[in-house]
């Protein structure tokens, strides 16, 4: 018997809250920092009657903004449309979203997947307000309902069923969550529910080019749930593929963290129609018109900054980044915009030295791959971890002194261990670099008189070493110094100290 073949088909739907100052179509605020619940409400967001939506610009503009970016296509006439049904957090009894209009049509997101660089299709991104929040008690003896989430600003992002596994989902969703937060337009936290995920996936034959009934997994909180959920649908749905019993009609199915399955939660039959129809209380929009209340296309579009994945590939060309601090620079924008601008400071510094000669462009070319090695170091592997046990980050960090910092260490003016002391010192305790630096427990030896007779010492004590040495194998000069460095407890000025070992040893 021939062996069944099936491959896999993911779309996702992304709900993300917008940061605005005010809700989608009130006045009340949008502050995701707030605990105390039903206080950020007024008559609009509770659906009382007799009161009228007035639509948030700030809001179509941060869509705008992600549209633009992702190469979508924008409807220059728009409007919303009502979406019907009955549940306690909807106080209307209907939604206000899009339908057939949505704000951006297709767009796409590039990432770097298993199988290299994808370009993965949407299909729409829509502009909705968000529902009220249904809390549940543990022991399923009363719901209560929160408002302030009400009404907040959200955007549907639909991409095509063209995700091929779990993990590429994730990377998806990564990507997707980095970009929103370089563009500022939503702080994408899955933790607070500001970025959730349906994922919909189906199987079919391989070589098969018609879609079958899908599942969709609803509510996803987190990217370990996305891939879970999926990696469990796949194994289930491959089961009924090998039975025969593959799924005939649509289904949606719910994510059980704890028992880790999924379990199904109401089949295609029952899914409410929804009975769009076009908002009457609000009018349709109309971009020409946007244009003299500020909202321009063009100007969006020119004002769009450079995207993760681009910088990504620009910061490994400039500066021969390794692919691992590359991700970690990216994955936070404040990071990754300190450390280049501590790198045009460097090359500043740099090209005002005379270490080397020649032109500004050529003493930047010979040394920037090793200033940008010791500085993404420094602030990846050192003062971060440090910063982070204090319950700091890299906003507190003061770049000039980071910047004279990594002067010290590129100059070998300090041996490494001295400087992990001197980094927890300005850092942490918030000294003073120059009187650090003045006192004599720190101070650099960098006499001759005073260094002769230790290296001396250390050539008499390590016979075998000098003998590699002057065998040819002249790396092992690192070790002699090594030793000088802990007699003098890091302060001896390690080129100093290369430079006599050479000369005794010639
Ligand atoms: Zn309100």
């Amino acid at each position: 018997m021939k062996k069944l073949e099936l491959e896999t088909i993911i779309g996702l739907e992304i709900h993300l809250e917008i940061k605005t100052k005010s809700k989608l179509f009130c006045s009340c605020s949008n502050n995701t920092k707030l605990t105390e619940p039903n206080v950020q409400i007024c008559p609009i967001c509770l659906g009382q009657p007799g009161v009228l939506p007035v639509f948030n610009k700030e809001a179509l503009k941060n869509i705008l903004i992600l549209g633009l970016a992702l190469k979508g296509k924008i409807n220059l006439i728009s409007w919303f449309d009502r979406k019907n049904y009955f549940y306690p957090d909807l106080p209307k009894g209907y939604q206000i979203s899009q339908y057939s209009l949505p704000f951006i049509k297709g767009g796409c997101v590039e990432i770097d997947s298993v199988d290299g660089v994808r370009k993965i299709s949407l299909e729409r991104i829509h502009l909705e307000e968000d529902t009220a929040k249904l809390i549940h008690s543990s022991d399923d003896q009363w719901s209560s309902l929160d408002f302030n989430r009400a009404g907040v600003p959200l955007m549907e992002i639909v991409t095509e069923p063209c995700l091929k596994s779990p993990i590429e989902a994730k990377i998806f969703l990564q990507e997707l969550r980095t970009i929103a937060r370089y563009l500022n337009i939503s702080e994408a936290d899955m933790e607070k529910g500001q970025f959730r995920c349906d994922a919909n996936i189906s199987l079919r034959p391989k070589g098969e080019k018609k879609y079958f009934p899908k599942t969709e997994i609803k509510n996803l909180n987190s990217f370990k749930a996305v891939g879970d959920a999926l990696e469990y649908e796949i194994i289930r749905q491959t089961k009924l593929w090998q039975e025969k019993k593959q799924p005939k009609i649509s289904s949606t199915r719910g994510w059980d963290e704890k028992k880790k399955n999924t379990y199904p939660q109401r089949s295609k039959e029952d899914v409410q129609d929804y009975r769009y129809f076009p908002e009457p209380d609000l009018p349709s929009i109309d971009f020409n018109e946007l244009k003299k209340e500020d909202i321009d296309l063009e100007l969006l579009e020119k004002n769009i900054i450079e995207l993760p994945g681009t910088r990504k590939k620009r910061l490994i060309q400039m500066y021969n980044f390794s692919s691992v601090d590359a991700n970690i620079l990216i994955e936070n924008k404040g990071l990754v915009d300190f450390i280049e601008e501590a790198l045009v400071k460097l090359r500043e510094w740099i090209v005002s030295t005379d270490i080397i000669d020649g032109t500004e462009e050529e003493i930047w070319e010979t040394s920037k791959h090793q200033i940008s090695k010791v500085t993404a170091n420094w602030l990846i592997n050192r003062l971060l971890p440090l910063l982070k046990k204090d319950g700091k980050n890299e906003k507190d960090i003061s770049l000039e002194k980071f910047v004279e910092f990594i002067v010290l260490i590129y100059e070998k003016k300090i041996s490494s261990t001295l400087a992990q002391t001197i980094l927890e010192r300005i850092f942490v305790k918030d000294e003073n670099l120059s009187q650090i630096m003045d006192h004599p427990s720190v101070k650099q030896i960098d006499s001759e008189d005073n260094l002769i007779d230790i290296v001396r010492e250390v050539i008499k004590n390590n016979q075998d070493t000098v003998d590699k040495y002057k065998q040819g194998k002249h790396q092992v000069v690192q070790y002699l110094i090594g030793q000088v460095m802990k007699k003098t407890n890091g302060q001896a000025n390690p080129k100093l100290v290369q430079e006599l070992f050479e000369k005794e040893l010639s």
